[in-house]
């Protein structure tokens, strides 16, 4: 195979390893915290001033998903819930400069270890199969079958994605299924890959919580908090996802609904699996090269 004419070292590469090593440390830093009786608000609050203290920025709130949630759900501003003998998935996102490293662990507190290992040994086979010129759809048809072995069902309207500056969601999507055909991963390509496992039916669907929002689109508003808040949104976040709690403005929640409103920001409503069933997650960020992959969020 020619060598390829992606510079792998460059500066933007680089930046990108940097904020998968402070990620991968505050990744495992954050899962001892998570135990019976401790707080979410405040494991998620220590886990992102510790990735600006080890220099990087969240690329997005931190996700604390319990049971039957699959993604999108982080603490409001005064959240008073702490950990019961549940099923917990930790996604979090760490940015240098706007290059961006995603990673995420499930901690069982449930008593289901074999859920969790599901998603851990969907992730690891198809990190054994990448290479370049790979199609996205046979990483899902090794994921599907890992987790098919272990009699659960992987979530397949959640995908890996790629990751672009300033950007957490890309293409190429990459399927959690087989699907009839993909797109290929090409040297140079960094990609989020990360299944998840359910005893639900495989399919998530919104709930009514949302704490999560990012910029749609630039506009102008004449509201003082909602103004205060978009000046924040546009200087600090650009086009990243963030927390309500993260606003400075006062009332913050009445500043988001009315962006909302005007469509200058949208949501991302909780995604779960049906009630009472449970879902497990893992994820790395990886940087395709010319003889596999280099995964940036391993320690
Ligand atoms: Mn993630
Ligand atoms: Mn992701």
């Amino acid at each position: 195979m020619a060598e390829s004419e992606v510079d792998l070292e460059s500066e933007q590469y680089e930046k990108h390893r940097e904020a998968g090593a402070i990620l991968a440390q505050v990744r495992e830093e954050t899962a001892e915290r998570v135990e019976v009786g401790a707080s979410h608000l405040e494991v998620a609050e220590w886990a992102e001033d510790r990735i600006r203290e080890l220099g990087g920025q969240p690329a997005f709130p931190v996700n604390i998903s319990v049971d039957e949630e699959a993604a999108h759900a982080t603490p409001s501003i005064d959240d008073e819930t702490t950990f019961g003998e549940e099923m917990i998935n930790l996604d979090i996102g760490v940015h240098v400069d706007g290059w961006l490293a995603d990673t995420a662990v499930t901690v069982d507190l449930s008593g289901n270890p074999e859920l969790a290992e599901a998603s851990e040994q969907a992730l690891e086979a198809a990190l054994d199969i990448i290479e370049p010129g790979i199609e996205t759809s046979e990483i899902g048809a090794e994921i599907e079958d890992v987790i098919d072995g272990y009699g659960y069902n992987p979530v397949v309207n959640l995908t890996g994605h790629g990751l672009g500056h300033w950007e957490q969601h890309t293409s190429p999507n990459i399927p959690n299924r087989a699907v009839s055909q993909g797109t290929t991963l090409e040297v140079g390509d960094v990609v989020a890959i990360e299944p998840f496992a359910t005893d639900g039916g495989g399919k998530v669907t919104e709930g009514a919580s949302e704490e999560i929002f990012s910029l749609e689109r630039e506009g102008t508003i004449r509201n003082r908090q909602a103004r205060q808040a978009l000046e924040q949104i546009t200087d600090e976040f650009r086009t990243l996802p963030f927390a309500t709690r993260w606003l400075e403005t006062d009332r913050p929640e009445m500043a988001l609904r009315r962006l909302k409103r005007n469509d200058i920001v949208h949501s991302y409503p909780v995604l779960k699996e049906d009630d009472g069933s449970l879902v497990s997650q893992k994820e790395h960020t990886l940087i395709i090269t010319d003889d596999g992959c280099e995964v940036t969020t391993e320690r």
